[in-house]
């Protein structure tokens, strides 16, 4: 399975793509990578000196609350009659060991290790049926979130839409389909959240079909798919890791905004 990156080389940002232990260029077929790519020339040496970047800028990340029945506990909210879904604003989006920087002045700021899933196909109306189709691949996604915030207010506006507030990556894992994987968040090495994809209450088919009755899915768009058990807060110094399996480790260190 190819696992596509995103690189800058200090000039141009450009992809590239992972495949059997080479690393190649990827050239977008259409508008968007997510559409498909051809896989070029191989690239040398001067991987050491490129700089990763998110592997995909959303137009829109579309993210589900209280879709882990552990986590849902944890907040001590009832479980959601159908998906509880908010939208994070693109200027979240957060590069691969870039910092995460913690706002002045909001209280607990917490992490929350996703499954996030990059649409590949326009996605309008979709049937739980075909939703799979439309999926270019998976990734990893942060969702940092101000909770004294969100506690105080009914809307998540605030407190999800902070700037840093969505790291993504380090990778997409092209044509990953509906099989498990294991989704886990590390904050200085030690293991907070784990659980399976396989626990989501609303499957991503599920998803897929109840988002795009509502708004259509361009390529490129994130569904993040909610967090497991585990969220917790996150302090300057600390080191933050979502895994997910099949796609590798997103590392962001913390720090507060001057
Ligand atoms: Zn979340």
């Amino acid at each position: 399975m190819d696992r596509l990156f995103r690189y800058s080389n200090g000039k141009d940002a450009f992809y590239a793509v992972e495949r059997q232990g080479g690393l190649f260029r990827a050239v977008p077929d259409g508008r968007s990578v997510c559409e498909g790519y051809t896989v070029g020339d191989a690239i040398g040496p001067e991987r050491e000196r490129l700089t990763l970047l998110a592997p995909v800028v959303p137009r829109k990340i579309v993210c589900v609350g209280l879709n882990y029945r552990d986590h849902a506990e944890e907040m001590k909210k009832p479980l959601p009659p159908a998906p509880m879904l908010f939208l994070k604003p693109s200027t979240t989006v957060l590069d691969p060991g870039a910092v995460i920087r913690l706002p002045p002045d909001v209280g607990r700021v917490d992490h929350e290790a996703e499954l996030a899933v990059v649409i590949g196909r326009r996605a309008h109306r979709v049937s739980r049926a075909n939703a799979w189709d439309h999926v270019f691949g998976v990734t990893c996604l942060n969702d940092v979130t101000a909770r004294d915030i969100q506690r105080q207010e009914v809307q998540y506006t605030r407190a999800k839409g902070f700037d840093t507030c969505a790291p993504i990556g380090p990778c997409i894992a092209v044509g990953a389909g509906p099989e498990p994987r294991q989704v886990e968040g590390w904050v200085n090495g030690s293991k907070r959240q784990h659980s399976s994809s396989a626990q989501l209450i609303f499957p991503i088919d599920y998803l897929i079909e109840y988002i795009t009755f509502v708004m259509t899915l361009e390529p490129g768009d994130v569904i993040s798919t909610g967090t497991p058990s585990g969220v917790g807060p996150l302090v300057a110094g600390d080191v933050m890791t979502v895994k997910v399996e099949g796609v590798g480790e997103l590392t962001n260190p913390v720090e507060a905004e001057p």
